[in-house]
């Protein structure tokens, strides 16, 4: 059984690109740049996978009608890369290429660890084709691997942006204790203030925001140099005094049909979120 919208509306733009328009428009409006995000992972057919790049080449040709100041996300899963490798890089490629051509950037989603060698394999083949300019990716700080990928993306001038990581892993592959995960967020903040030009924080945790805020003031690297990201329908009043402070902010609008993962996975990291859905429901 299909849940109603009702119940993701608080996390989830819109069901569809049209719909999510007059909320991203808003966010465009309190000075926040943004990232579209189509929701969807895992397809197991080309058909399917197909229908999700000529979707995406749409938002980017949306996102250029409507006027947005926004990039977009993406996943590999969503490009098949279940399927096969070499077809999930071709959809990518495709992609890419409307993002050239518009002058639009890509961010590809970090997803569960199982997928991170793969991704950023394709994320490194991209880059080196598209630059910095055009694709990016994430890194999540939890995983033990991260050490060595920080150093080696930071090292190409990757565009990166930083997370905690939102799927569970297993102990052999990734921190368990929010303490070492946090540490672990913090020196890879640190290693790409230093080693790129500006990298993306996506976090909710006022803890790791007064890190990298305290990092930048004691070796007087300016405000401009570094972007917060958060998630649509999280903390707006924190990420809006972020913005008055003088950081570059950025909101993930995520939107679509397919949201029940990625709402699943909002409620499972934060029990606050489930009276926010309650009183969404609740809400006119
Ligand atoms: C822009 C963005 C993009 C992301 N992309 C990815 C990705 O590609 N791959 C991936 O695996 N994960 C991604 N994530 C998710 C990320 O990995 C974390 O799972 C998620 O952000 C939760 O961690 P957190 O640091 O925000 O705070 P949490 O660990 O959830 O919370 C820590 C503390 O922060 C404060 N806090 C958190 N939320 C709130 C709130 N709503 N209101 C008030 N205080 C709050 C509280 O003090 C809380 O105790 C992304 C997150 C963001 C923001």
């Amino acid at each position: 059984m299909k849940l109603p919208f009702v119940f993701a509306k608080r996390f989830v733009a819109g069901e569809e690109f049209s719909s999510s328009v007059p909320a991203a428009k808003q966010l465009n409006q309190a000075h926040h740049q943004l990232t579209l995000d189509l929701l969807g992972e895992n397809v197991s057919s080309r058909s399917q996978a197909d229908h999700n790049v000529k979707a995406y080449v749409d938002v980017l040709k949306g996102i250029e009608q409507h006027k947005l100041l926004s990039g977009i996300s993406i996943k590999l899963t969503m490009l098949g890369l279940d399927i096969d490798v070499e077809y999930c890089a071709d959809n990518l490629f495709t992609l890419m290429e409307h993002a050239r051509t518009q002058n639009q950037f890509v961010r590809i989603d970090m997803e569960g660890s199982a997928y991170t060698e793969l991704t950023l394999d394709l994320f490194k083949r991209a880059h080196a084709e598209y630059g910095a300019q055009h694709v990016g990716t994430v890194i999540q700080a939890m995983l033990h691997r991260s050490k060595e990928d920080i150093a080696e993306l930071a090292d190409l001038g990757a565009d990166i942006r930083l997370v905690k990581g939102a799927y569970k892993e297993s102990r052999s592959r990734a921190f368990q204790q929010m303490s070492d995960i946090r540490e672990a967020f913090n020196a890879y903040a640190e290693v790409l203030i230093n080693n790129t030009s500006f990298p993306r924080f996506g976090t909710h945790d006022d803890q790791l925001i007064r890190a990298v805020r305290s990092y930048l003031a004691d070796y007087d690297i300016p405000y401009s140099r570094v972007e917060f990201q958060m998630l649509y329908g999280l903390r707006e009043q924190g990420l809006m005094d972020l913005n008055r402070l003088g950081y570059p902010t950025r909101v993930y609008v995520p939107f679509g049909t397919d949201w029940f993962p990625y709402f699943s996975r909002r409620l499972a990291e934060r029990k606050e979120n489930i009276w926010f859905v309650i009183s969404t429901l609740f809400k006119r």
